[in-house]
């Protein structure tokens, strides 16, 4: 089901230049001297819209540096004064919109800490009711996509129309080269859902260091998305909070020139002929492998019959092994990845085993999940 969202798209928020979108700061606001070095040296790249900078800072243990509270919210209207630019920070309460409105705040962003949460985020939209501001919604820390478009929906609620997604990567348990994974499909299916929403991507908090953030920026690029949001510090291996992923506005500016923008559609005539033939073949190929996997459930759904007039479970293990020791082999074999041969072939596997269900149990369908 596709939404419509009474929303702008971004090329009509004040103050748009081009794409990226791009907003950045540090992200902490620490002192005022901190705060108006970087803000001068990032008004100086052409491609910034917002200056960010947290205030009320969400931490993982108290104890650690919690923001400098609404007195940088000073700061930040002294930097939308002197340089001109748009000034944003995150909100997770009620009291935090009513403060940042209070001193004229451009843009309000829910974290990923509290887009978790349908209380808070009600909260948040009841205070924002009838205000005229920019509000983007982080992805929750959890890879759940209906949790952060009901986030996105309840702000929408309050009459909020310059409304945007930030993408910034979801917690997991196991360690990974980023600091949180990007899972790509997520924010990619969110785009087929809400497709008018703009969706700004936060390579500083999927990365968690310099180093990936080129990469994923050039990534959020190539997928489309509208916006980017990097952190900038003055001098980032100082910082109160996440030094490790901040970078110089210097340092910034050399990254965005490194970025190749490509156009989502083309115009050539040549090139769309090409592209439509190649997209003809993918179709077809996409019908062949339709008409494959029904063939493959029509024999299953005989196997099942076997089954029940013998009396024999569906599940047997050693099977189904021996189905992932071949296809892994024969399929790497053929360059597709280990990740992608495992899902597809537990997706398939699973199906099979609800068609041989469904002949055991006379035509009742009782879905299983086989987790291996
Ligand atoms: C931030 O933007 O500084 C922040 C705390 O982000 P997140 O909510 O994505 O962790
Ligand atoms: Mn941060």
């Amino acid at each position: 089901m596709v939404l419509e969202l009474k929303t702008h798209m971004v090329k009509e928020w004040r103050g748009y230049k081009s794409r990226p979108f791009l907003i950045s700061g540090p992200c902490s606001a620490e002192t005022e001297e901190q705060v108006m070095a970087t803000a001068t040296q990032l008004a100086q790249i052409k491609e910034v819209c917002v200056f960010r900078a947290g205030i009320w800072k969400p931490r993982t243990r108290p104890n650690t540096f919690e923001g400098v509270g609404s007195e940088g919210l000073k700061w930040l209207r002294k930097v939308k004064l002197e340089t001109g630019l748009m000034v944003g920070t995150e909100v997770a309460n009620e009291k935090h919109v009513y403060e940042a409105l209070k001193y004229g705040i451009d843009m309000l962003w829910i974290g990923a800490r509290t887009s978790v949460n349908p209380f808070t985020v009600q909260e948040i939209s009841d205070a924002l009711n009838g205000v005229d501001v920019m509000v983007l919604v982080k992805n929750p820390i959890n890879p759940d996509l209906e949790l952060w478009i009901g986030a996105i929906e309840r702000i929408a609620r309050a009459g909020i129309t310059r409304l945007g997604a930030i993408h910034r990567g979801f917690s997991t348990y196991e360690k990974t080269v980023y600091r949180n994974q990007p899972n790509w499909q997520l924010p990619i299916e969110l785009r087929r859902r809400i497709p008018d929403l703009p969706i700004i991507c936060d390579p500083s908090h999927i990365s968690g260091s310099r180093e990936y953030l080129y990469e994923i920026s050039q990534k959020a690029m190539d997928l489309n998305f509208d916006g980017l949001m990097l952190e900038s510090h003055i001098d980032p291996d100082k910082a109160l909070s996440d030094a490790a992923q901040q970078l110089t506005p210097n340092d910034l500016k050399e990254l965005l020139s490194r970025l190749v923008l490509r156009s989502p559609v083309a115009s050539d005539p040549r090139l769309l002929d090409i592209l439509g033939e190649l997209r003809e073949q993918i179709d077809v190929f996409d019908d062949t492998l339709i008409d494959i996997l029904e063939k493959r459930m029509k024999v299953a759904e005989t196997i099942g019959r076997y089954k029940k007039e013998n009396n024999i479970t569906i599940l047997q293990t050693t099977r189904w092994d021996e189905i992932i020791k071949k296809v892994m082999i024969s399929g790497q074999a053929k360059g597709l990845s280990k990740e992608v041969i495992d899902t597809i072939f537990k997706a398939i596997h699973q199906e099979s085993i609800n068609h041989q269900m469904k002949v055991m149990n006379n035509g009742i369908v009782n879905h299983v999940n086989v987790k291996k």
